[in-house]
């Protein structure tokens, strides 16, 4: 009997060789140099930090050489597969324009090298298998559970290096007949590869983000195909699926660097070329004084729908990532402020050796300036469709009177300095909530009085206000109205004057404009108080400082 024998008694029905396959995923037809990469989760139904980092990479290379950017759902492991998992991966990289060019999804393929689902592949890897069964590289491994459990124990007192290889790979030394009898009768069986490395030899393992590895050679025989479902491990779906979508780049976590010998030589055990590795590092945060990495259970920020919830714009998360990808594209960013991160050439060797730091201030930076450059009209719509989907009161607040918000948010916006105190649009409500009455009067607030904190003060101030001083026809007649009511209370309206000798007055024209400010708005920090009162208007100003009393 020969090891065809035991690759037609193990896959009966599979007819098609590697061959045929070779010639129905060719070669792409793409220009010198042009990256073809991928973004390959688990549809675990969680959209994780790490994971568009990742995508974010696959997105740029390609897309910078002119390649193709796919995505792959690696579901094969069906016990952790959830419902929806695959929509949420789809809507997440869609909300980031990150969307790939190549997918399958809602029962649309689009490409020619699908399918992209792993569990529809499986005839694929069955074939694949199949020859490897045929040059004598795979078989299959009827060890049970409790006998590995045991192995591994033994191992463990005998300190030798744990796992299924050498002397250890019991099954690898079973002849054909014994195989087949074993299938006939209905034991359950894994297929494993079967390793000619020598962990002895160490192989240099090119990785273009860690530089030159010298990695040791895989010994164990690998499973490639478990019992159940007749499903490929990932190492195995790794090696065949990226071979056939002809795959030039492979960006995935650092935690498959230890597996990468196995792979390398599975790629050789077919004679195909293996892709190029980017092994991403952890994303890590700081907690005091040192780092640790971000955490799916601990860390609200780990899972990507945090930023929708808080609804930062998606461009300022994409910048904060873009940031700690490369460690040179802040300055090329100052450099280029109109050019987009699409533009920016990546480089794997500018990644950070050890982690990459995330820190959610720069987040809360980068989105204030993108948010400050925004037009209100942009600003508007924006937080709109955040408001449609988070805040109904926010909503509310829009859609009540447009206009009248856009001009609140474009207080200090639209100009050369414009103000940045909106990070993301979950903060809009509490900067503007004081410029609606009906907000205004039914909140609980804290007046936040200043330097002049005396009541009858104030009442004072306010009341010679609105009897002589109220005046909105500009900036500058409002501004001289105000200094002029100083003069007339015994406040300075020269700061100057006013450090030369403050003894002589009751305080400054700084403390007479807060007084105004508080009383009209509870807030001793707003924006331009000229163009808070400009819009509010005389009526509703003198309404709200009637009802500061004495
Ligand atoms: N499904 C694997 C994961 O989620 C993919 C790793 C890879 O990109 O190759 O970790």
């Amino acid at each position: 009997m020969t090891n065809k024998d035991l690759a037609n008694a193990i896959f009966p029905n599979i007819t098609k060789t590697i061959e045929d396959y070779e010639k129905e995923y060719p070669k792409r037809n793409l220009p010198d140099g042009a990256i073809v990469s991928r973004f390959a989760p688990s549809p675990t139904g969680f959209m994780h930090l790490g994971g568009l980092f990742q995508a974010l990479i696959d997105y740029v290379i390609a897309k910078r050489s002119g390649g193709v950017f796919y995505l792959r759902n690696e579901d094969t492991d069906k016990a952790r597969e959830i419902d929806g998992a695959l929509e949420l991966i789809m809507d997440t990289l869609n909300s980031y324009n990150l969307t790939p060019d190549e997918y399958e999804y809602n029962g649309k393929m689009i490409g020619n090298y699908g399918p992209y689902i792993q569990s529809e592949r499986k005839e694929i890897y069955h074939a694949f298998i199949k020859h490897l069964i045929e040059i004598g590289r795979a078989y299959p491994c009827f060890c049970t559970k409790e006998e590995l459990d045991l192995m591994r124990e033994n191992q463990e007192t005998m300190k030798i290096r744990t796992g299924y290889h050498g002397r250890f790979a019991r099954c690898s030394r079973l002849s054909i007949e014994e195989a087949i009898e074993k299938i006939k009768n209905g034991e359950k069986y894994v297929i494993r590869f079967r390793s000619n490395g020598n962990f002895d030899n160490k192989f240099v393992f090119d990785d273009l983000r860690q530089g030159k590895l010298y990695l040791n050679e895989n010994d164990i025989d690998e499973i490639i195909m478990k019992s159940e479902n007749m499903l490929p491990t990932y190492h195995f779906a790794h090696v065949v699926d990226d071979h056939l979508m002809r795959t030039t780049h492979v960006v995935r976590g650092e935690e498959w660097l230890p597996s990468a010998p196995k792979h390398i030589e599975m790629f050789e055990a077919f004679g195909f070329e293996a892709p190029k590795y980017i092994h991403t590092p952890l994303i890590m945060k700081k907690e005091g004084d040192s780092l640790r990495k971000i955490s799916k259970r601990k860390d609200p920020e780990a899972s990507m729908s945090y930023y929708d919830k808080l609804g930062y714009p998606k461009i300022a998360v994409i910048e904060s990532l873009m940031t700690i990808i490369n460690s040179n594209y802040e300055e090329w960013h100052q450099e280029n402020p109109d050019k987009k991160f699409t533009d920016f050439t990546f480089s794997a060797d500018k990644m950070s050796t050890s982690g990459a730091l995330y820190d959610l201030m720069k987040l809360e930076d980068i989105s204030k300036n993108i948010i400050s450059k925004m037009t209100k009209e942009q600003l508007c719509e924006e937080s709109l469709a955040w408001a449609n989907k988070h805040s109904e009161s926010l909503k509310d607040l829009i859609l009540k009177d447009k206009e009248y918000y856009k001009s609140i948010i474009n207080i200090e916006r639209e100009k050369e300095n414009p103000r940045k105190d909106i990070a993301k649009y979950s903060d809009i409500e509490s900067l503007i909530w004081y410029m609606y009455d009906d907000i205004f009067y039914n909140k609980e607030k804290d007046y936040e009085w200043k330097n002049v904190t005396d009541k009858k003060e104030i009442k004072n101030i306010l009341d010679t206000y609105m009897e002589k001083y109220i005046d909105l026809t500009d900036k500058d007649n409002w501004f001289n109205n105000i200094k002029l009511m100083c003069d007339e209370l015994g406040y300075a309206s020269n700061m100057k004057e006013y450090k030369k000798n403050k003894e002589a007055f009751k305080g400054n024209v700084a403390d007479v404009s807060t007084v105004l400010r508080v009383a009209l708005t509870s807030k001793s920090n707003t924006p331009d108080l000229f163009e808070i009162m400009s819009l509010l208007g005389v009526d509703k100003i003198k309404q709200r400082f009637n009802k500061i009393e004495a």
